[in-house]
């Protein structure tokens, strides 16, 4: 077993300790991907202790996911994040990744879930660092594309954030390892640009930030829409357009952001560095924005915070 990263878990509305919560090994969601989830982060704020950053638009994607596969959460929107407050309070974290899942346990086998059927739901929280390392932070990380194309749009859809399509992420990643990358970036069908193993992609070129479009086999990213309004806020174009492989080459500035991996700098793709091979002014500030939302310096105006402790 992994190392037990935090004490308690929120298991189907009770409190369980971690290595008691446990699943049957006939638990549909194992054979089938029959799951879909979140990851939301928490941080500690000067002015309002530890915050959950956009606890309601996370926890409105799970059961969005949720319909897209007509499953049923037994627990209303409010209780799941009101459930999400409590296991980080009930583990005394100060900074969290949060980590709610719902998905089908033991209801036999056979892909004929019976209408109505209810998932199971679990929440964990804990502490975890920078996902692509500090160093990526400052200095960026090194990319390169992937072999493997993102799902097409009638496959599985990319808008849910499922259990099954992350299988479609660890190819994706582990072919970028062994070749010695920090991440791998995915084409879409189309052969443009859609994603990375974890994180959305923006490039900026001559002042206009482009980020690839809803359309482009994206699990549209609570992280890309913060990006896009600071952006915009600080007077920024920012444009959602199909990106070919080539501007990733001849960008200025390109960077990944997501909920594990924040914003991080990509210095160089396939081996072809971006811009300088650093990070990049518009990335600098843009970064500045976003930590600056838990450090104090970023105005919240969007209401986007939510007190844990408080
Ligand atoms: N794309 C994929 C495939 C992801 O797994 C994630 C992380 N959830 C993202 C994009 C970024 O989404 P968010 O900013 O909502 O975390």
């Amino acid at each position: 077993m992994a190392k037990q990263p935090a004490e308690y878990i929120w298991f189907n509305g009770e409190i369980k300790h971690w290595k008691e919560a446990t699943v049957h090994v006939m638990s549909h969601a194992i054979h089938y991907g029959s799951s879909v989830f979140e990851g939301i982060r928490a941080y500690k704020t000067p002015d309002q202790g530890t915050c959950v950053f956009r606890l309601q638009e996370h926890n409105r994607r799970l059961f969005d996911s949720a319909k897209v596969y007509r499953m049923t959460i037994p627990y209303t929107l409010d209780e799941i994040n009101e459930a999400t407050l409590n296991i980080i309070r009930k583990n005394d974290l100060q900074s969290a990744y949060i980590r709610p899942i719902a998905f089908y346990g033991d209801i036999g086998m056979g892909l004929q879930v019976p209408f109505g059927q209810e998932t199971e739901v679990t929440i964990a929280a804990f502490e975890w660092g920078a996902y692509l390392g500090e160093e990526a932070l400052k200095n960026g990380v090194d990319a390169g594309i992937s072999s493997w194309n993102r799902l097409a749009a009638n496959t599985m859809p990319t808008g849910a954030k499922a259990g099954g399509n992350y299988l479609s992420s660890q190819l994706i990643s582990m072919e970028a390892r062994r070749h010695g990358y920090g991440e791998g970036i995915a084409l879409d069908r189309n052969g443009y640009i859609s994603e990375g193993a974890g994180e959305n992609i923006f490039i900026a070129r001559d002042g206009v930030v482009t980020t690839t479009p809803k359309t482009a086999a994206i699990l549209p990213g609570i992280t890309r829409d913060t990006v896009m309004t600071l952006l915009r806020d600080m007077g920024y174009e920012v444009r959602e357009e199909n990106i070919a492989r080539e501007a990733m080459y001849l960008a200025d500035e390109v960077f990944m952001c997501g909920t594990a991996a924040e914003v991080t700098p990509v210095r160089s793709v396939d081996g072809i560095a971006v811009g300088n091979g650093g990070r990049g002014p518009i990335t600098a500030k843009v970064q500045d924005k976003f930590f600056g939302l838990f450090n104090g310096t970023t105005e919240d105006k969007w209401n986007w915070l939510t007190p844990v402790y408080k």
